[in-house]
C-alpha cells in the first residue's frame, strides 16, 4: 500500500484557531495510525491577506499540542519548498498545460466591465456567473482573434479562467465523493468559470492546491467544510490534469457555543472563552490568551478538541493522543456541526489531572509542600495529599492553591464558618469521643465508622456531624474528603486543631 500522506494546509491570514488545530489534529490521527506522514505546507498566495505573524502562532500551536509534521517549512522533507509563495515558478509550468490542452483560457476583462455585467444580472434579478453561456461574450482567448490575443498576454494583462463546462463536452454532471458526506452530483452547467492564476503572477488557492496535494502525493484530503463548495473545481482540476485523485473529506463547523451559527473570532470575546491553542497579541497590544494560557494541559486540550464531531462509538471519553491515534476513525465523524462547550473543555482537564502521574507532578511542588507545611504533614503523606487535591482542581496551577486551602487553619475563618452551624453540646460530645478513639491510632476506615455509629446513636445528622469535624479540623465548611484530609494531617495537629476549636466554642 503506497504511504498514506496527509497535510494541513492553513493560510497564513491570521492566528490558528481551535477549527484549524482540529483540522490539523484529524491529519495527524490518520496519518499516525497508518504509521504515514503529517505535513504542514503554508497556503501564502494571497499576499494580500498575508499576516507575518500567523505562520509562527500556527507553528507554535501545532508544537504546544505536541502535533509536530514530519514535513514543514521548518523540517523541509523531499517535497519541498512547503510555502507556496516559494513555489511560485512551477505553478505556471502547470498552467500552461491546461492552456495547452484546452481546459483553461486567458481573461482580459477589466473590473469595470465585469462589475457592469454583475450589475446587469443583479437588475435581472439573477446572480452573476462567468460561464458557458456567457464566456463568449467576453474578452479572452476563446473570443479574440490570435493576435490580439499574443499582444495582451505579452503585456502581462490576463488571469486565467477553468472552463467548468462546454457545449461541447460529453457530460454535463459529474459526481464527486467526499467520505463524510457521501455522494454529491455536480451540474457542471451550473459552475463558474474560477479564475485559477491571478494577473500578479500567482496562482489563486485552488490551483496551488490541487498541484501541490499531487506533487506531495497527499493521500486523504481532510478539511473544513467551507471548501466543499470548491471540491467540483478541484475534481474537475485533477481530470484536466489527468492525475489521481486523493480521498476528500469535510469536517463539520464548530458552532458557537449556543449551537447557533459558526464559531467566530469575535466569539471569544463576547463569551469570555478561549478560540486559540496559545495566546496571540495583536497588533502588539490587544492579548488574546490561549488554552495554554489559562493552564489546559495539552492533553486534555486534544482531547477536548479531538470530540468536537467526533466520538469512537462508545461511552468513553478519555484519552491520550497515542489511544486518540489509535481509536480514530473518519467513519465516525459527525456530519452536522458541532457545539464547542468550554465547561466540557473544562471537565476535560478535571479527568486529565486526576490521570496525571505521581512522577509527573514536580519534584518542586513536593519540595514546596514539606518546606512550608513540614509541621503538620508526614513526608510519606505527600503523595496522599496531590491524589485528593488533583480530584478538586480543575487546573493544574490550583494545585498550590488548594494544597493551602487544605492544611491551613485560620481562627478567623474558623468563627466565620462557625455561626453558620449549629453547634449544641451534643456534637461537641461527639467530637470529644471523637478524639478519644482517634488516639487510639487505629486504622482511618475503623475512625470513619466509629464516627459514622456515634452520629447515628445521638440521631445527629451526617451533614451536621461531618461539618462539625471539619470546621474543627481546617476552620472550613468544605474542601478534600475528609478523612483522607485526617490520614493525612499529622495526629498531634489533629487532637491540638480540634482541642483548640472546642475551647474557641465553649469559651
Ligand atoms: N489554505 C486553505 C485554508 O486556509 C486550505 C484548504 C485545504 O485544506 O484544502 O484552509
Amino acid at each position: 500500500m503506497p504511504e498514506k500522506r496527509l497535510r494541513f494546509a492553513p493560510s497564513p491570514t491570521g492566528p490558528l484557531h481551535i477549527g484549524g488545530l482540529r483540522t490539523a489534529l484529524y491529519n495527524y490521527l490518520i496519518s499516525k495510525k497508518e504509521q504515514g506522514k503529517f505535513i504542514l505546507r503554508i497556503e501564502d498566495t494571497d499576499q494580500k491577506r498575508f499576516n507575518k505573524d500567523a505562520e509562527k502562532h500556527i507553528y507554535e500551536s501545532l508544537e504546544w499540542c505536541g502535533i509536530l509534521p514530519d514535513e514543514s517549512p521548518f523540517s523541509p522533507g523531499e517535497y519541498g519548498p512547503y510555502r507556496q509563495s516559494e513555489r511560485k515558478e512551477l505553478y505556471k509550468k502547470y498552467v500552461n498545460k491546461l492552456i495547452e490542452n484546452n481546459t483553461a483560457y486567458y481573461a482580459f476583462d477589466s473590473t469595470e466591465s465585469l462589475d457592469k455585467a454583475r450589475k446587469e444580472s443583479e437588475q435581472k434579478g439573477e446572480t452573476f456567473i462567468y460561464n458557458w453561456e456567457n464566456r463568449e461574450r467576453f474578452k479572452n482567448s476563446l473570443s479574440l482573434d490570435a493576435d490580439t490575443n499574443k499582444k495582451y498576454v505579452e503585456e502581462n494583462k490576463y488571469v486565467i479562467r477553468f472552463k467548468s463546462y462546454d457545449k461541447k463536452s460529453e457530460k454535463s454532471s459529474i459526481q464527486i465523493k467526499d467520505k463524510i458526506r457521501g455522494n454529491i452530483n455536480i451540474d457542471l452547467k451550473l459552475q463558474d468559470d474560477k479564475i485559477i492564476f491571478k494577473n500578479d503572477g500567482m496562482p489563486t488557492y485552488h490551483l496551488a492546491n490541487v498541484i501541490d496535494d499531487h506533487l506531495m502525493e497527499i493521500s486523504d484530503v481532510v478539511r473544513g467544510e467551507e471548501w466543499l463548495p470548491s471540491l467540483a473545481l478541484h475534481w474537475q482540476l485533477y481530470d484536466a490534469f489527468n492525475w489521481k485523485k486523493p480521498s476528500f473529506a469535510h469536517l463539520p463547523l464548530i458552532l458557537k457555543p449556543s449551537g447557533k451559527g459558526k464559531l467566530s473570532k469575535r466569539d471569544g470575546e463576547k463569551f469570555g472563552i478561549p478560540i486559540y491553542p496559545i495566546q496571540w497579541i495583536e497588533n502588539e497590544n490587544i492579548i488574546y490568551n490561549g488554552f495554554k494560557e489559562i493552564g489546559f494541559e495539552k492533553g486534555a486540550f486534544i482531547n477536548f478538541i479531538s470530540m468536537i464531531g467526533w466520538n469512537p462509538g462508545n461511552e468513553d471519553e478519555i484519552f491520550n493522543l497515542n489511544e486518540l491515534i489509535e481509536k480514530f476513525d473518519i467513519s465516525r465523524i459527525i456530519k452536522s456541526g458541532a457545539k464547542y462547550d468550554f465547561e466540557k473543555a473544562k471537565w476535560f482537564n478535571v479527568e486529565h489531572i486526576k490521570k496525571i502521574s505521581d512522577k509527573n507532578i514536580t519534584q518542586k511542588l513536593t519540595d514546596d509542600i514539606l518546606k512550608n507545611f513540614q509541621e503538620i504533614i508526614e513526608t510519606n503523606k505527600v503523595k496522599d495529599l496531590l491524589k485528593i487535591v488533583r480530584e478538586r482542581v480543575t487546573f493544574r496551577k490550583d494545585i498550590i492553591e488548594e494544597i493551602n486551602l487544605s492544611l491551613e487553619y485560620n481562627i478567623q475563618e474558623f468563627k466565620e464558618n462557625l455561626s453558620r452551624l449549629n453547634f449544641d453540646n451534643n456534637i461537641n460530645e461527639l467530637l470529644i469521643l471523637f478524639m478519644d478513639y482517634y488516639k487510639k491510632n487505629e486504622s482511618i476506615d475503623m475512625i470513619k465508622n466509629y464516627y459514622m455509629e456515634d452520629m447515628k446513636k445521638r440521631e445527629i445528622k451526617i451533614g451536621d456531624g461531618m461539618k462539625a469535624l471539619r470546621l474543627c479540623i481546617s476552620g472550613k465548611l468544605s474542601g478534600v474528603d475528609l478523612f483522607s484530609l485526617i490520614n493525612i494531617i499529622k495526629n498531634d495537629i489533629i487532637i491540638k486543631r480540634i482541642n483548640n476549636s472546642l475551647k474557641l466554642i465553649n469559651d
